[in-house]
């Protein structure tokens, strides 16, 4: 439980999306394959872009504070996990 239901909004095959790093306007399928970080970019181009720009980010350290915060939200999810299947095994 306290999954969030994903908004299917009228069953098209599209979304509509900005990319991420240009804010392009872009097209995407909805598909359940590709991964939901690559779907943020408008090309490949941009993100790889991004990409490289992570991994700057990482040199700098500035993400150490983001880090930290998803480290914590990770365990909450863990935790959630092993609750749940507890309640499955039981
Ligand atoms: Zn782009």
């Amino acid at each position: 439980m306290g999954r969030t239901k994903g908004g299917t909004r009228n069953g098209e095959g599209h979304v509509y999306k900005h990319c991420r790093l240009c804010g392009r306007p872009f097209r995407r399928f909805k598909s359940k394959l590709a991964p939901p970080s690559y779907g943020s970019f408008c090309t490949r181009a941009c993100f790889w872009a991004a990409w490289h720009l992570f991994n700057l980010a990482l040199e700098t350290e500035r993400l150490e504070p983001i880090f930290k915060e998803l480290a914590a939200i990770l365990k909450e999810e863990e935790k959630k996990k092993a609750a749940a299947d507890m309640k499955k095994a039981a």
